[in-house]
């Protein structure tokens, strides 16, 4: 474990940090430790860019829920006669970017959405798991500790039937809880909702609470600041059929553990102090999952 202290570094616009070695030991701890967790039931590991197809979340209805969080990416594809009359705004400041265009891809929002996605046509027989990473982009309003716009999300998927992913969700939810509470951490179970935008929120939002699709791990990730460091969401058939995959017979349904690296990490700081190097042997096992 490197010496030093942990804390992330600005990096010059709001939600976007750099971090510096002691903090990415520990990132490199947890994910031996979900990796352990992860090791019985086995999880092929899926790698996955930081940017997915726009027609992929346009589908999977990511556009239409939270339009706000969305990250596009635009380029110029005009000509270089064209490019010369905005040439000079890139040197004197001004809007170079005018003629910019959305393109075919946008920012990754959440790991689990190429898996999904991956699975177009498929007839599943037994249930389908996968461990992702992805470096996601979510433009957040504000930019509290841990309320990043570029973060890193670790994900255990699943995809089967009905009863197989609420059995699952539920029996990782507590497998995670009891996890991060062998860490020290003070973790609160709750139901939640996502930030669903304009006038069908309440509703949106009452109808996923009232069916329990979404459950955080909320623990406190600075003074008087408590986050959901992780979430364990059911889809029922969302996905199963946007994308067309079935899980015996009937439209697949899915499940995914999500982490967040960054705030797990941070509500380890918040607990056990600002230098990894210093916290007690049974906290770095406990994290690591030798216990
Ligand atoms: P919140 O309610 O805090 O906005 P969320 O419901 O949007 O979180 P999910 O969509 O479930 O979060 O994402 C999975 C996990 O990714 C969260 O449990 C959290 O740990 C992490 N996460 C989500 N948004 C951010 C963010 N803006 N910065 C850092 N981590 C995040
Ligand atoms: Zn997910
Ligand atoms: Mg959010």
């Amino acid at each position: 474990m490197p010496d030093g202290e942990a804390a992330p570094i600005p990096a010059g616009a709001p939600g976007v940090q750099l971090y510096p070695a002691p903090f990415e030991a520990v990132v490199t701890l947890l994910r031996q430790g979900i990796d352990a967790l992860a090791a019985e039931e086995g999880f092929p590991r899926l790698a996955i860019p930081p940017v997915v197809p726009r027609a992929l979340v346009e589908r999977a209805g990511y556009v239409k829920a939270f339009p706000q969080l969305l990250g596009t990416v635009h380029s110029f594809a005009g000509t270089p006669a064209e490019w010369k009359e905005l040439a000079p705004h890139a040197v004197e400041g001004g809007a170079w970017d005018s003629a910019q265009r959305a393109g075919d891809l946008v920012l990754l929002p959440a790991a689990c959405y190429p898996v999904y996605a991956g699975l177009a046509g498929r007839e599943l027989a037994q249930p389908e798991r996968f461990a992702v990473e992805g470096q996601c982009f979510r433009q957040e309003a504000t930019s509290e500790p841990g309320r990043l716009r570029s973060f890193r999300m670790v994900e255990l998927v699943t995809a089967g039937t009905e009863a197989h992913c609420l059995g699952w969700r539920a029996s990782w939810l507590e497998t995670v809880a009891g996890w991060l509470r062998g860490m020290s951490l003070k973790v609160e179970i709750e139901v939640a909702d996502d930030p669903f935008f304009g006038p069908t929120r309440r509703l949106f939002q009452a109808a996923q609470r009232a069916q329990e699709l979404k459950y955080e791990l909320k623990v406190p990730v600075a003074d008087g600041l408590v986050q959901a460091i992780a979430s364990a969401n059911f889809h029922k058939d969302h996905f199963g059929e946007v994308f067309g995959f079935t899980g015996e017979g009937a439209p697949g349904n899915t499940a995914c553990m999500a982490f967040g690296i960054e705030r797990i990490v941070l509500a380890l700081l918040h607990a056990h102090g600002g230098r990894p190097a210093e916290w007690p042997r049974s906290v770095i096992d406990a994290i690591r999952g030798d216990n």
